[in-house]
């Protein structure tokens, strides 16, 4: 068995734990790994190991790792998706090439993916991420502007929303990530997202109500 299905199957356990904790489903929380700046054989072996769901934050490396996988076979049924904070002008890449987009955090992002997006794809699934910390550095829209731009992605035909992703710093309160999803649920109930928790604070995350957890170190190690 490789270190990466090894370290694959601890995660699961790990999710296991995190769940039966706070009494969820663990089935309710499916597992991202974030592969940035890791090579394809990292990303065959996760395959190999049963992973179908996989994270890029650079659209270039994740638009050729994606070209990669489409040319063959273990790559039929891999999932994409975009994490990292996106470019206006690099959004054409992300809207042609990933299954989804966690970073959505403006209004004219969100109408140029909505334009970009092929015909003859699926719309692309958005998440609206929040700058939950209300850190001056992060990214991410404040709370308070998620409903006005959650209406907005409703109205794009191209996109479907999903739901909300943070990355909370370290001390804050994930529990407000949660009323927050809850809110966005009352209004948009097709909504069944929320992308929260990586290698540092997962079980926090899981225990927040987070249905996607992001996860790269536990996975394929410490990066470069
Ligand atoms: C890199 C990254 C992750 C994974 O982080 P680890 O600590 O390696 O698990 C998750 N989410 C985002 C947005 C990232 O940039």
């Amino acid at each position: 068995m490789s270190i990466i299905e090894q370290n694959l199957q601890r995660v699961h356990r790990q999710i296991r734990t995190a769940a039966q904790d706070c009494g969820r489903d663990p089935r309710q929380i499916t597992l991202l790994a974030v592969s940035k700046t890791k090579p394809v054989t990292a990303i065959e072996a996760a395959i190999d190991a049963g992973q179908r769901a996989f994270g890029e934050n650079y659209v270039q490396e994740g638009v050729e790792k994606i070209g990669w996988f489409r040319e063959r076979p273990e790559g039929a049924g891999l999932i994409w998706h975009f994490i990292g904070p996106l470019q206006s002008n690099k959004s054409r890449s992300v809207a042609e090439n990933f299954d989804w987009c966690h970073t959505l955090d403006r209004p004219q992002l969100a109408r140029r993916l909505n334009d970009q997006r092929p015909v003859e794809r699926a719309p692309l699934n958005v998440l609206i991420q929040i700058n939950i910390s209300g850190e001056a550095t992060k990214a991410g829209i404040a709370p308070e502007a998620m409903l006005a731009l959650a209406a907005l992605v409703t109205e794009c035909p191209r996109l479907r929303l999903r739901g909300l992703m943070a990355i909370p710093a370290p001390e804050s309160d994930f529990q407000r990530m949660s009323a927050l999803y809850e809110a966005l649920q009352r209004v948009h109930p097709g909504v069944d997202t929320l992308s929260l928790g990586m290698t540092d604070d997962m079980p926090a995350a899981i225990a927040a109500g987070s249905t996607l957890v992001r996860i790269g170190t536990a996975i394929f190690g410490a990066r470069e």
